[in-house]
């Protein structure tokens, strides 16, 4: 069931999510486009988030944004930073100065992360909240699986230093699964909708920024799921829920965003992941699994958790059959 509706306000507004959004050109939602989404999530009932450009937005902008109950998500260059509820760093800079109340995201590719840990990790009291994003997780080989699995480690060890004197720091990749007891994926076309400055719908805004040309092989990526003014129109909208998810839906790696735009980029297929997401996201959860008996050996956690079971494999794919 639809919950969320994400209002992209401008093309230039940032990606906080595995998508590169590389438009340079401002493309502002028109006050009129926004006053209709907003009157949309009111009649659907949608919890609103405003995706935020990095320019002043005028007056009567502002007005009509505050006119509803939301949330703010805009990059750490924003003029809107400092009242975001989500700020997104677009790359690591290790001089940034994070609010320790503050959620953040972490936009991060691959080599960036592997040589940064050290100073990454430091983040983690420094903030309410991290969840970093591997924006070229597609790209994992055998031997980032490797190095990304003792990266992990680091980062769990930091964790356990920090909840053993008594902080409760959060990071996506090894908290979240450790609090879970069900898939908590980003559920993009099923609980959550976007709504672009053209007035139309998207399944998430990676759909609605892929340049005009991107094909994966399906024929153009930008595809709309309605409009406004025709309303929402998903084609085949059992493919984004979990229950038509044949490998997700048995899963157990709770906190895998379940990513449907890397789906389709990767296996042509919304609802069937690629290895590198799946494998990548078990690690995190037997990390998590570590981490959470490591913190059970200094006292009582989490006691109303069971431990996360030991499995024997890292990509559902390799099992299906003992489904
Ligand atoms: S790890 Fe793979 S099978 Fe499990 S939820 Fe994530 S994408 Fe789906």
């Amino acid at each position: 069931m639809l919950q969320y509706l994400i209002i992209q306000l401008d093309d230039t507004s940032t990606s906080y999510c595995h998508y590169y959004n590389g438009k340079r050109n401002r493309n502002l939602i028109s006050i009129d486009t926004l006053k209709s989404g907003i009157m949309f999530g009111m009649k659907e009932n949608l919890m609103i988030q405003y995706i935020l450009p990095d320019y002043e937005l005028p007056d009567e902008y502002y007005e009509v944004l505050e006119s509803i109950d939301h949330s703010k998500i805009a990059s750490s260059g924003s003029p809107y930073a400092s009242v975001a509820d989500v700020v997104v760093l677009n790359g690591w800079n290790k001089d940034y100065a994070f609010d320790i109340e503050g959620v953040y995201v972490l936009r991060v590719d691959k080599r960036t992360l592997f040589e940064k840990t050290s100073e990454i990790l430091k983040v983690l009291k420094e903030c309410a909240r991290l969840n970093i994003v591997i924006t070229d997780v597609e790209k994992f080989s055998d031997a980032d699986f490797e190095t990304y699995k003792s990266v992990l480690d680091s980062f769990s060890k930091e964790l356990e230093a920090l909840y053993v004197a008594g902080k409760t720091p959060q990071l996506n990749l090894l908290t979240d699964r450790m609090m879970l007891d069900g898939m908590n994926n980003c559920n993009a076309g099923s609980d959550s909708i976007t709504l672009a400055p053209d007035g139309r719908f998207y399944v998430c805004p990676a759909f609605y920024l892929a340049p005009d040309d991107e094909d994966y092989g399906l024929g153009k990526s930008k595809v709309s799921v309605g409009s406004l003014a025709s309303g929402l129109d998903i084609k085949n909208p059992q493919l984004y829920r979990l229950s038509h998810a044949p490998l997700c839906r048995n899963c157990d790696a709770y906190q895998c965003k379940r990513c449907v735009w890397l789906n389709r980029k990767t296996t042509y297929e919304v609802n069937t992941p690629s290895h590198e997401q799946c494998v990548v996201a078990h690690l995190e959860r037997n990390a998590s699994r570590a981490l959470l008996m490591d913190i059970r050996k200094h006292g009582t956690f989490l006691p109303e958790k069971e431990d996360i079971k030991e499995i024997s494999y890292l990509d559902p794919f390799d099992v299906r059959k003992e489904w």
